[in-house]
């Protein structure tokens, strides 16, 4: 790593590099639809119009022991979520926790207890873990937390491959871009296949779904949003799937379209046909459903969309995710894997019903060594349930009090940015609804980074300043939902990385939600 990186730019390095890089961004995809405030629907009615992704110029210096961190324990996490979505039993239990107060996640659960009576099919992941860098004193080694851990809709894989992809063409061409060369040679740019990965584990789904029990040929579906920002990252997954030697018919249907052009097979099968409203004499066989949708209140507004997720859930598809992978992924789960059994113990007390480090064969377990177990434990940070437990109430006591709420984070049972409560806002939040409400949150440690520099360009404009980095690692996983304890899985990989950025001053750090950006992973 070269002294001063990365290096403050003059004025003309800076005009240089955003013409380079808005036009690299143009020319590969690394872009959104623009936000309705820069370009209004009038202006653009037909949605022709793309903007570069906001992206950091340089690569993120980024602790190479944690980076590695991450990438080790993605399969364990892979196969224990994977056996968490397998215990019905024990994600009752959460949906109980959580209580009748989250209305989101009670309806989901309803969907389940009605799949539940005709049976499971097989289940395919495209996770996503995230952390943040951690270093208990500035002498500590560096070690990853977990933020959170994806099962839904865990986006900027393609956006990532493309990041990854013009950070090294600026430390390539860099001698026609900065006066003085600083990194030529010097930086450690990991090499990274998200796209590659994930739209593998979309394509094992399809040819483990077998050969289609109708007469129709087999798709895969992609349910959307309406009116996606994203669409550009979810593009290119589509594209490496659709990529030759296996090629894969993918389509787009919105979300709110589900009922109108799909249907189920008569027979017991349940087999999902798919009816393309542009070809109305084809019919498809889907054999994966992948959801970029679906996974906030949202897209649900009325009973026909619950019902058109039950039409979905209870058909022969492979969904990614199921209900039950979702609801695998809440923040509760997280939290209850986190929590230590009593305040006396230092060890979590659910992991074991997962994971055990006993090579016994009566023990219907994943298996995985101590020194597996124990990275994947120090990669949690501390999370208490707001509940009536003694533990809970310690958490109440901490969040409403106007010094110690300062280094917490309370987060609902939701997805896809903006949804969280931070800091000094906590106490008030709470007194504003009723109590009765409170375990439907969670309380999180704030994780918070050592300092890193580094220089934005959004919407043509360069920011520069402090930076706060949060890691994705992706893993994709099949397996089979009938199966228990882990068994079943058929497939187990880690998929990439993902690097997002935001300015030190900004709490929230989704790239769609306009408050982060791309970035890379220098390592050090
Ligand atoms: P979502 O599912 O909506 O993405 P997250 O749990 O990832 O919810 O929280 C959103 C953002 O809030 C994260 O990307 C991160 O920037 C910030 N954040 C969440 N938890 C923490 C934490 N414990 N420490 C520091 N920042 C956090
Ligand atoms: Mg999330
Ligand atoms: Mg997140």
């Amino acid at each position: 790593m070269p002294a001063h990186y990365p290096p403050d730019l003059t004025t003309s390095e800076g005009e240089r590099l955003v013409e380079v890089v808005k036009d690299w961004a143009a020319a590969h995809g690394l872009s959104v639809r623009p936000p309705s405030t820069v370009v209004s629907a009038e202006t653009d009615p037909v949605g022709i119009l793309s903007t570069a992704v906001p992206v950091t110029l340089f690569p993120s210096p980024f602790p190479q022991v944690c980076f590695d961190q991450g990438k080790v324990v993605q399969k364990a996490y892979n196969e224990l979520y994977a056996a968490i979505s397998q215990d019905e039993e024990f994600l009752a239990q959460i949906v109980k926790d959580i209580g009748d107060s989250d209305d989101f996640i009670t309806e989901l659960w309803k969907v389940h207890l009605k799949v539940k009576e005709e049976g499971y099919h097989m289940s395919l992941g495209l996770f996503r873990s995230d952390y943040m860098v951690h270093q208990s004193t500035p002498d500590a080694d560096p070690q990853i937390k977990q933020v959170e851990f994806n099962t839904i809709a865990s986006s900027f894989g393609g956006l990532s491959s493309q990041t990854s992809a013009l950070h090294k063409y600026l430390a390539v061409n860099e001698y026609a871009l900065l006066e003085q060369p600083i990194s030529q040679g010097q930086l450690t740019l990991p090499t990274n296949l998200c796209t590659r990965g994930l739209a593998a584990g979309i394509k094992q789904a399809f040819i483990t779904y077998g050969h289609p029990v109708t007469e129709h040929p087999k798709c895969v579906l992609f349910l959307v949003q309406d009116g996606e920002r994203n669409v550009f990252d979810q593009r290119h997954l589509e594209y490496e799937v659709q990529s030759p030697p296996t090629t894969i018919p993918v389509f787009r249907l919105a979300y709110s379209e589900i009922k109108q052009h799909t249907q189920l097979a008569e027979g017991d099968g349940r087999q999902l046909l798919y009816n393309p409203p542009q070809l109305p004499k084809r019919t498809f066989e889907v054999a994966v459903v992948y959801m970029r949708s679906g996974y906030g209140p949202g897209d649900y507004p009325d009973a026909s969309a619950w019902d058109a997720r039950y039409h979905i859930e209870r058909s022969a598809a492979i969904k990614c995710p199921s209900v039950l992978t979702q609801v695998a992924g809440t923040k509760k789960v997280q939290q209850v894997l986190a929590t230590p059994a009593d305040e006396s113990s230092t060890e979590p007390s659910v992991l074991s019903r997962f994971i055990s480090s006993k090579d016994d064969r009566n023990t219907r377990r994943i298996h995985h060594t101590e020194d597996t177990i124990a990275a994947l434990q120090r990669t949690f940070t501390n999370i208490y349930p707001l509940d009536s437990s003694p533990t809970g109430q310690k958490a109440r006591s901490i969040a409403l009090d106007g010094e110690q709420c300062q280094s917490y984070v309370l987060k609902p049972q939701r997805e896809g940015g903006g949804n969280n409560i931070y800091r000094l806002a906590i106490p008030s939040f709470l007194k504003s609804i009723p109590e009765a409400h409170w375990d439907a949150y969670i309380l999180m440690e704030l994780i918070t980074p050592p300092p890193v520099h580094n220089t934005i360009l959004r919407l043509g404009k360069l920011e520069q300043g402090g930076v706060i980095c949060e890691l994705g690692i992706y893993g994709t996983c099949l397996w089979d939902q009938r199966e228990k304890h882990g068994h079943g899985i058929t497939v187990n990989e880690q998929a990439g990385y993902l690097l997002r950025t935001k300015g030190d001053k900004s709490e929230e750090g989704g790239v769609a939600a306009g408050f982060g950006c791309m970035d890379s992973c220098a390592l050090v």
